[in-house]
């Protein structure tokens, strides 16, 4: 069943046309820089590229030029349903939903939480509604998956009234590749969907770890936001709360501008200097940069600590599954990481560990029990995946709360 997976940001449309039986991607796209003179759409089709310059074209424009693209392709009559990444559902959606005025509605409601991201996502809905009224559309949440979590996960030791009367409370992003690894890590475990004590690290620019017990998310690192947790490219991850406070009087800013630097100018890029991308990092380090080593010494030592905690939520573990473009493609890291958690009984194979790349999965362990896992994400799929049994109604377990 093919089905166009719509991820709307504040500038940009990613989109894909993709078989949800067998995964192929008929056509991936970005419609970027938008509402600026350098706005184009890019695609890519039977693996050519092309760029379609928009100057000033704003997401209406880019979306429609991306329909045109289908139409042009033959692929528009093809598809069966939308389905759109949507990044915050707040505490009313525990799973993916058929969207109608009510889901619309709900996701407005959920715009404090996600200010940045539910606008542009609820345009990307609004504008696929009047651009293929025929089809049905779907939301796939962020969140969602990390509904599961038990009061004691999701409390924050703060004021009660913060939660009843602000939502404040850990939500947890992620939770599309989370959900995805997971169900590849039981397959290659070869234990059913209910069952194992997973800890799931999805290593990008953003960085998240889960522990997912029985299929269900237990504890997540992200928060209430997603600067929650681990070290990122551009993101702290978990500080003293109380810095935010100190450096605004000591630097003379705003708390919202050292928040804004907590999110943009922090984690890998702001220990090294340098870069976000661990990919250069990793080769300054290799040549002796003091900033790349200690960023890189930081993030993997972070990482180790906090995987280690969500073990507690577990009680044992079974896999600890690396996926995200680090996770799936950094032997190095990983082997850091797991030199770190070797109390745990993780012993590293040294040469799976290095064939694990580039979209190759598989153990990276020579200890079964617990074992480390590498599983490439795929949210596109699990979206369409998602939005095809929902458009189907053979979607299993859909919650309105
Ligand atoms: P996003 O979160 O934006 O989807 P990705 O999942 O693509 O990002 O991950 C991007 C990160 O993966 C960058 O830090 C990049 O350097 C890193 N990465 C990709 N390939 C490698 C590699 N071979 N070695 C180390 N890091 C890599």
């Amino acid at each position: 069943m093919n089905i166009l997976v719509l991820n709307c940001g504040s500038s940009s449309a990613k989109f894909a046309v993709i078989d949800s039986a067998d995964g192929t991607e008929h056509l991936t796209g970005i419609a970027q820089r938008l509402g600026t003179a350098e706005a184009s759409l890019d695609y890519s089709h039977n693996g050519q590229k092309h760029v379609q310059k928009l100057p000033g074209a704003g997401h209406d424009q880019g979306l429609r030029a991306a329909v045109q693209v289908m139409d042009d392709l033959g692929l528009r009559a093809s598809l069966a349903g939308v389905g759109h990444r949507v990044v915050h559902g707040g505490s009313k959606f525990a799973s993916s939903m058929r969207i109608t005025p009510e889901v619309v509605a709900q996701v407005e409601a959920c715009i404090h939480l996600g200010p940045l991201h539910n606008p542009p996502n609820l345009v990307g809905i609004r504008l696929a509604e009047q651009l293929l009224p025929n089809l049905p559309q779907v939301a796939v949440f962020d969140t969602a998956f990390h509904q599961t979590m038990p009061a004691r996960a999701y409390t924050y030791p703060v004021p009660h009234e913060w939660l009843t009367q602000y939502d404040v409370r850990r939500y947890g992003f992620h939770g599309t590749s989370h959900r995805y690894v997971t169900q590849k890590a039981q397959e290659l475990l070869g234990i059913a969907a209910n069952e194992g004590c997973l800890v799931t690290a999805h290593l990008g620019n953003g960085c998240s770890a889960t522990a997912v017990k029985n299929g269900e998310s237990v504890d997540t690192t992200m928060g209430l936001t997603p600067l929650e947790g681990l070290v990122m490219g551009t993101r702290s991850g978990s500080v003293d709360p109380a810095l935010l406070g100190y450096v605004a009087r000591a630097t003379g800013q705003t708390a919202d501008a050292v928040l804004d630097a907590l999110n943009k100018k922090s984690g890998l890029l702001g220990m090294s200097g340098l870069s976000n991308d661990m990919r250069t990092l990793q080769e300054a380090a290799a040549q002796g940069n003091p900033r790349a080593q200690l960023a890189i010494e930081v993030f993997c030592y972070v990482l180790a600590k906090q995987l280690a905690g969500l073990v507690v939520a577990l009680g044992r573990l079974d896999a600890l599954v690396f996926t995200g473009g680090i996770g799936e493609n950094s032997a190095e890291i990983r082997e850091k990481v797991l030199n770190l958690l070797g109390f745990l009984g993780l012993q590293l194979d040294p040469g799976a560990n290095a064939q694990a790349v580039r979209g190759k999965a598989g153990r990276i362990t020579h200890s079964l029990k617990p074992q480390a896992l590498v599983v490439p994400t795929n949210e596109e799929r699990m979206i369409a995946l998602d939005t095809a049994a929902l458009v189907s109604g053979s979607f299993a377990g859909a919650q309105y709360l």
